[in-house]
């Protein structure tokens, strides 16, 4: 998506080799505008399919799902970070190791809201070592629903995430896939260097 790629070459700060910083327009102050149409892009890519239900993770996720259910006119759900007194009932959940905190914790989703009829598409922010992603995936599973494919708006593509999610028979889209990067310098993947 030529719009994001060059919001992410102007806007975006590389702190190191594997991680980049887009909070002035995507993850902390957010750009609505560029948000609503990131959701229109995951819906012209996935729109074709029965999608029931768009699922992601909380925090960073969150807008995105919501722009690519608006999009796509069905609802969108975000699984916990750790159990919340006002879940009911039982929930699917399953660990995830954060890549850019450095620790683990618990995620979980009420059972209410995911079953067999269910065909999700899993969205989120930024697809680097899979570990967000594939415990997503494991609960759908859990769950019975089915997994119809997962979008990323920023994929690290020289991190595991996408070979451990296609090793899965998932089909992953991105909409910037970062071939490399240092400070100063950010190669997506089918253009050049600056
Ligand atoms: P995973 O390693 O599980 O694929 O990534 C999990 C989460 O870590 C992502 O959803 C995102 O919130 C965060 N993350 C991973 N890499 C980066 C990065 O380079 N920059 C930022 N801002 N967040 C990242």
């Amino acid at each position: 998506m030529k719009v994001l790629e060059e919001r992410i070459r102007q806007d975006g700060r590389i702190l190191s080799n594997t991680v980049l910083k887009v909070d002035s327009f995507l993850n902390h102050q957010v750009d609505t505008t560029l948000v609503l149409e990131i959701g229109r892009e995951f819906a012209r890519i996935f729109g074709g399919r029965p999608i029931t239900k768009v699922l992601t993770i909380e925090a960073s996720g969150i807008q995105f799902a919501m722009a690519a259910s608006i999009a796509l006119g069905v609802p969108f759900v975000y699984a916990k970070k750790k159990k919340a007194v006002t879940q009911e009932g039982e929930v699917y959940s399953a660990p995830v190791h954060s890549f850019t905190r450095g620790e683990s914790y618990l995620v979980s989703i009420s059972r209410q809201y995911l079953g067999p009829d269910d065909k999700v598409l899993i969205v989120d922010d930024f697809l680097a070592t899979g570990a967000a992603l594939v415990c997503l995936a494991d609960i759908v599973q859990e769950s019975g629903a089915e997994l119809l494919g997962v979008g990323c708006v920023i994929e690290k593509s020289f991190q595991e995430g996408r070979g451990l999610l296609e090793e899965r028979g998932i089909e992953v889209h991105a909409l910037a896939r970062i071939a490399s990067m240092a400070p100063g310098e950010i190669v997506f993947i089918g253009n050049e260097a600056v």
